[in-house]
């Protein structure tokens, strides 16, 4: 298994991001990620794709380009779309929640519904864009952290703001516990797999409060933070190609995991279960039988948590945890660390479909 580490949403001066293309690649070589995906505001430019070299690191990052597509005449603009692997722009069918996803799908894209609920911040951050049309189908998942999105909230008065702006360590938490719930809500009312990614969504924007300015969450720091880590089979190809297919599978099937990278290093963290002769890790299913076991895996210590069809059934403080199973359902996986005064996210796990 190879795990590799990256950034599938982030903002550049082609929409309201602060930095080049360049400039943000340079800040993903620095912060150690293997590649990133630009989603742009409705719209996919061409020629960024490939490796960037990073002179300074010596780190070479793999470039792919995305869209976060939204019906910009809607107010306010919510349904926020991120698109990934489609073939051109979709801005035709941006006012159609249904037809923009099957769009994207029916041409071999991905589609995951971006921040889908959020809670208001200070001043502009007052209003929210939420995922609002719930009745739709076919997209391949949701975004269920994104680190501006507890910024925003959690920088939600000015003494908050001027702590976030200069410390901005102490900001981020955890997935809210209302996304948590429907992501599980979602998985078990409509029976198929939904897969979750985590991320940025870096703008590198200015908190401004009573003449002062700073750049809150620059790229290079908030790119230490929300971060996906794929599992493929065999390392990341330098055949663009190729490892643009690599990445697709990896994030089709949820063979992935999101993890806030600050608090400690967590490569290497693991979800798997095995059943007779057969095998999976996370995002695959797997048959019951009366040898049905899940493991997890953690290269720290951990408040680990096995949630079972949205609830827990086993929690312990340690760096593994087995669990016989004996009823089918949705098994996913939960990891706190205290850090910096209170529990934090550290990572959570695609699940395992017991069947
Ligand atoms: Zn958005
Ligand atoms: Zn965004």
């Amino acid at each position: 298994m190879f795990e590799i580490v990256g950034n599938l949403h982030l903002h550049t001066t082609t929409s309201d991001g602060t930095g080049t293309h360049d400039d943000v690649a340079a800040a993903a070589a620095r912060a150690g990620l293997d590649f990133i995906i630009h989603t742009d505001h409705n719209i996919s430019l061409k020629g960024i794709e490939g490796w960037y070299h990073d002179h300074d690191t010596g780190r070479d990052v793999l470039r792919l380009m995305g869209q976060e597509v939204n019906d910009s005449y809607r107010d306010p603009e919510v349904n926020h779309l991120l698109c990934y692997f489609a073939p051109f722009e979709l801005n035709h069918v941006a006012s159609k929640p249904q037809s923009l996803i099957d769009t994207v799908i029916d041409n071999d894209g991905l589609c995951f519904l971006a921040h889908p609920l959020e809670r208001p911040g200070y001043g502009r951050a007052g209003v929210v864009y939420p995922w609002v049309d719930w009745d739709v189908d076919n997209y391949t998942g949701i975004e269920l952290w994104n680190a501006m999105t507890d910024v925003k909230w959690e920088l939600r008065t000015i003494p908050r703001g001027f702590r976030g702006a200069y410390f901005p360590k102490f900001a981020i938490a955890q997935p809210f516990p209302e996304l948590l719930a429907k992501w599980d809500e979602l998985l078990c009312s409509t029976g198929r797999k939904l897969v979750a990614i985590g991320n940025a969504d870096a703008h590198a924007m200015s908190f401004r409060a009573y003449g002062f300015t700073r750049t809150i969450f620059p790229y290079e720091h908030i790119f230490r933070c929300i971060n996906t880590r794929l599992l493929l089979s065999t390392p990341l190809s330098r055949q663009l190609n190729k490892a643009r297919q690599q990445i697709r599978s990896a994030l089709q099937h949820g063979h992935c995991f999101i993890s806030y990278d600050l608090l400690a290093p967590p490569h290497g963290f693991r979800f798997m279960g095995k059943s007779g002769n057969q095998r999976a890790i996370m995002g695959d299913s797997l048959s019951l039988d009366k040898t049905a076991t899940l493991y997890v895996s953690s290269p720290r210590k951990a408040k680990l948590r096995l949630i079972h069809n949205g609830r827990p059934v086993i929690e312990t403080y340690n760096s593994f945890l087995h669990w016989q199973v004996t009823q089918p359902g949705v098994y996913r996986v939960e990891a706190y660390r205290h850090v910096w005064g209170k529990e934090r996210g550290w990572v959570f796990t695609n699940p395992i479909y017991i069947e």
